[in-house]
């Protein structure tokens, strides 16, 4: 099967976050199993009671406590939605030497590349052990990878994570966290403001130390990024009830892209200094903060194999993303990883996706060189 057949398979397939990722994994499974792969799910039950299944694939040594791999292919089975009039979305559609679909760069092309490089070599001849690993919930905070780490489900040393890089080789990318600040006032007649306090002007206050916390971490400066350093924002905020009330409350959220030689919580110890500092001066001041996400970023050293290996074989210097990937997990897993793949990321996550047939075919040739440099 030709990759693009592949890839046309891959995109029939509907697998937006929201739904179940089985029908996707199935297709997979038997592929890998085809090309002499053993298989296990690792699969979980998401917040609204849906299944999602990531699949390892494994050739050159079994499934154990202690399973390790000496490359792993990483990419995400789920895509962003997309709009329903849409007719090219799940109908992978060449133009132009460009092929349309939802995931048709983010990431499906990759997969495909990866599951086209593992037919052309014969399992039963390598030297070191070869993963293929898909995941599910990438879009949604990565959640399918992270329950990979959290379970340790393998070991792998090197891997190479799927996503639109135009087959630039990306060896460190930013982390990224969030916080939701809840500041609490006291509502009054806006026409006797001694009577309350405004939670508006509170949390004003608050952005405005949140302001120079961004100022602050300029200065820890990590040059392999633009911007060069940890960027934070704060993108919502919502507060109080009528124009001539004292706001009884505001609450804002705060998003933070820490750089992977800084640890993603210190944006909040920082935060709560501030609230400490703002204590002091309003001792009524009250406000909640909480944070469900603290993705680190990821780093592999620069005279990595891999990294050397793909910067040759692409012709292409590493580089670095300032948005979040799998790479870090897969270092949890005990990896010098890579971010690599077919397609621009200005495509994806919008109408019109698409994956140049170009960059698709030379994806296969890069990942069928990094396999028999690894593993033969
Ligand atoms: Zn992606």
């Amino acid at each position: 099967m030709t990759v693009q057949q592949t890839l046309s398979h891959l995109v029939g397939i509907n697998s937006v976050s929201s739904r179940s990722n089985a029908e996707i994994i199935e297709y997979l499974e038997q592929r890998c199993v085809r090309s002499g792969f053993a298989v296990k799910r690792f699969s979980y039950t998401d917040e609204i009671g849906i299944e999602k299944i990531n699949l390892v694939a494994l050739a050159g040594t079994e499934f154990s406590e202690r399973a390790e791999a000496e490359l792993a292919l990483v990419g995400h089975t789920d895509t962003v939605p997309y709009d329903v009039n849409w007719s090219e979305a799940t109908k992978l559609t060449e133009r132009d030497g460009k092929l349309f679909a939802r995931g048709a760069c983010d990431t499906k092309g990759f997969i495909a590349s990866a599951l086209t490089a593992v037919e052309l070599i014969d399992v039963n001849r390598l030297q070191r052990p070869l993963a293929l690993i898909f995941t599910a919930d990438e879009e949604i905070g990565l959640r399918g990878a992270k329950y990979l780490a959290q379970i340790n489900a393998l070991r792998v040393r090197y891997s190479i994570v799927g996503e639109p890089t135009s087959l630039q080789p990306i060896r460190a990318g930013k982390g990224y966290a969030l916080a939701e600040v809840v500041v609490r006032g006291r509502e009054a007649h806006s026409a006797y403001p001694a009577l309350g306090a405004s939670a508006i002007v509170r949390a004003a206050r608050l952005i405005s130390r949140l302001e120079a916390i961004g100022e602050e971490l300029k200065s820890d400066r990590h040059d392999g990024f633009d911007p060069p350093f940890t960027t934070l924002n704060v993108g919502l905020i919502k507060g109080g009830t009528a124009k001539n009330v004292l706001a009884g409350e505001c609450s804002f959220a705060l998003e933070w892209r820490p750089i992977p030689t800084q640890k993603p919580t210190l944006v909040l110890d920082l935060l709560d200094a501030a609230i400490a500092e703002e204590m002091k001066s309003d001792s009524d001041f009250t406000c909640e903060v909480s944070s469900d996400r603290n993705d680190s970023g990821f780093e592999t050293r620069e005279d990595s194999t891999l990294v050397t290996l793909l910067e040759s074989t692409t012709g292409k210097k590493a580089g670095s993303v300032a948005f979040g990937t799998e790479g870090a997990q897969m270092t949890r897993l005990g990896s010098e990883a890579v971010v690599l793949g077919p397609g621009d990321i200005r495509q994806a996550h919008r109408t019109g996706e698409f994956v140049p047939v170009e960059e698709l075919e030379r994806c296969v040739e890069i990942l069928s060189e990094a396999i028999n440099s690894f593993c033969f």
